[in-house]
């Protein structure tokens, strides 16, 4: 599976923001964004002082999305099309597409620490979705869907201590977590208000209809 090979705190700084890619030591004082805001490489500090053009702000709107969610340029653009058919706000439709991705809703479930990791877990069978093993990070859940860890994974120390995070992290109104069984139910779909990411989808979309 293709995926990002540079450092993904690099990606925070040519954003200009923190992303929040490494899970908890994005919230310490190990955050690298907080000793160095500005672009990486020799031309950052003069690059942070440039003014962007219009499509300079809609492409790295969209950069920062993609960047976020773990998702490549070809899928991101499949998502895009996907949520133009839906009816309704295309940027909108947009962040909820990717947000009921399943690696995203186990990292917000708090089944895993960062959306790196729920990736890399759902790839190595971890999980189930309604008492099935999905090991697809794209699959699309849907309200009413029970994501479990499996009961073989449940005795790897790995999950143990994901558990003891769990147990303290904050969760979505729109999923329900059973800490004990290490399960979360997505009771409804979520809505634009739920998803607190930094993007101005809007820019998004207005880049895509160019
Ligand atoms: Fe970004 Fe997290 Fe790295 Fe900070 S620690 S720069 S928020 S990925």
């Amino acid at each position: 599976m293709a995926r990002y090979t540079e450092s993904v705190c690099r990606l925070c700084r040519r954003e200009g923001e923190k992303l929040y890619l490494k899970g908890d030591r994005c919230y310490g004082d190990k955050c690298s964004f907080t000793k160095r805001s500005y672009a990486p490489g020799q031309h950052g500090q003069a690059a942070a002082r440039k003014k962007r053009s219009e499509y300079g702000l809609q492409l790295r709107e969209k950069q920062k999305a993609r960047r976020i969610y773990g998702v490549l340029e070809k899928q991101f653009r499949m998502y895009y099309d996907k949520a133009a058919r839906m009816g309704g706000v295309t940027g909108e439709n947009l962040l909820v597409l990717l947000e009921t991705r399943l690696d995203n809703v186990v990292y917000r479930a708090g089944l895993a620490q960062s959306r790196a990791e729920a990736r890399q877990l759902i790839l190595h069978g971890h999980y189930t979705v309604n008492g099935r093993k999905v090991n697809i990070p794209s699959f699309l859940v849907k309200k009413g869907d029970e994501i479990a860890v499996t009961a073989k994974s449940k005795k790897n120390a790995k999950f143990a201590t994901i558990a003891e995070l769990a147990a303290v992290k904050s969760i979505p109104q729109w999923i329900a977590l059973d800490k004990d069984a290490l399960s979360a139910t997505v009771i409804e779909m979520p809505k634009r208000e739920d998803i607190d990411i930094p993007i101005e989808e809007h820019l998004i979309v207005e880049g895509y209809s160019r």
